[in-house]
């Protein structure tokens, strides 16, 4: 994929190590007045201005998280930034900083690198976010991308995994399932291009379902939606392995039990259409599918009122005690089927 592509391929070391620094870095400026001090130097600088510091970091590894068959450089730094600015919005915190380290086989131009850094800047730009240090090593094995990402929050303002309490409403926002099928999508036209270069990928009509895939969004609006609704959560996780493995999570840190209706779980209607045709069962996809980048959270019962009708939140089920356990409520019958890591499975199988 990198030798098709148009761009002119200045070696990197014709640049050497600071020179692509310098280079990759240039077109960023700084927006918040808590980046005190930025690339440059030995250490950045976090002015928390009386705020608490939410600090978090993820990998994305060539061949593991990403297939640059189809991934564009560009959309790579875009989503990469904005897996990592997901999980501070899930701390109900607001993303101000973040690192980025790039390890990179000599096969990458510099100017695949300044792909890759357009979609970091767009991200950036998007966010209101600063980039304000990283570090940069050679790979002989791919392609691989850390960021950390570094948000702010008012003490009282923090929603952990841990929060959650019997009878608590259990919440979603958007809609699930999306970004898994246009990964189906992906690899499906990819495999096709493979066994036949000249075939034409046919991705007309799958806009919504390949930009959830290839261009996802951080959930930061939700802090505000919440803050003008009146409504502190209970606890929050962001969606980012499936609904499943979210809900075993928070049902893990809060010592407390879900009830999830099936017939409840936003779904595009894209979403299921697709899966229908690719013979998947779509509540699979929204369970266990992964990379949606929405919310789950629990709030109290007392704000049912406040949250019933708002359009980016869905009431999907309840907590229960620990003891009941989690389960999906199927859809017609009532009958429950036990929430696992992998989806669920009728009680008994
Ligand atoms: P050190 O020798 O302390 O590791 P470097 O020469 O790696 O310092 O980095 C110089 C400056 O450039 C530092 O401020 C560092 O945070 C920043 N930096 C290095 N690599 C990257 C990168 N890939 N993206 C953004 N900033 C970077
Ligand atoms: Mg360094």
């Amino acid at each position: 994929m990198l030798e098709d592509k148009n761009f002119s391929k200045t070696p990197i070391a014709s640049l050497g190590e600071f020179g692509l620094i310098d280079r990759l870095i240039e077109p960023f400026t700084i927006k918040n007045e808590s980046s005190e001090n930025s690339i440059g130097d030995d250490c950045a600088i976090i002015n928390p201005l009386g705020k608490k510091i939410v600090i978090s970091t993820d990998f994305l590894t060539e061949g593991v998280h990403f297939n640059l068959g189809y991934v564009p450089l560009k959309h790579l730094g875009y989503k990469s930034v904005v897996v990592n600015i997901s999980d501070i919005a899930a701390m109900n915190a607001t993303p101000t900083q973040i690192l980025v380290s790039i390890a990179v086989s000599n096969r990458f131009p510099v100017e695949a690198l300044e792909e890759i850094y357009a979609g970091i800047k767009l991200a950036c730009d998007r966010y209101s976010i600063d980039l304000v240090g990283g570090d940069t090593a050679s790979s002989n094995a791919g392609l691989v991308i850390n960021i950390t990402a570094i948000g702010l929050a008012n003490d009282e303002e923090i929603v952990k995994r841990a929060g959650a309490k019997v009878n608590d409403l259990v919440v979603v926002t958007g809609d699930l399932g999306a970004a898994y099928l246009g990964l189906q999508i992906l690899e499906r036209e990819h495999s096709v291009f493979l066994a036949n270069p000249n075939m034409q990928p046919e991705m007309e009509g799958y806009d919504y379902i390949l930009e959830r895939q290839l261009k996802p969004e951080a959930r930061t609006d939700v802090k505000k939606s919440l803050e003008d609704l009146g409504i502190t959560p209970t606890s929050m996780i962001d969606i980012s392995d499936g609904l499943a493995s979210e809900i075993l999570h928070v049902s893990k840190q809060s010592k407390v039990g879900f009830r999830i209706y099936e017939d409840r779980i936003p779904m595009d209607s894209l979403t299921v259409t697709t899966a229908e045709e690719l013979n998947l069962n779509p509540i699979v996809c929204a369970m266990n599918g992964g990379e949606d980048y929405e919310l789950l959270m629990t709030v109290s019962p007392n704000d049912f009122e406040k949250i019933k009708n708002h359009p980016d939140f869905t009431i999907i089920g309840h907590v229960v005690d620990e003891q009941q356990g989690n389960f999906l409520v199927l859809k017609g019958s009532q009958e429950l089927s036990q929430i696992t890591a992998q989806g669920w499975n009728v009680f008994g199988d």
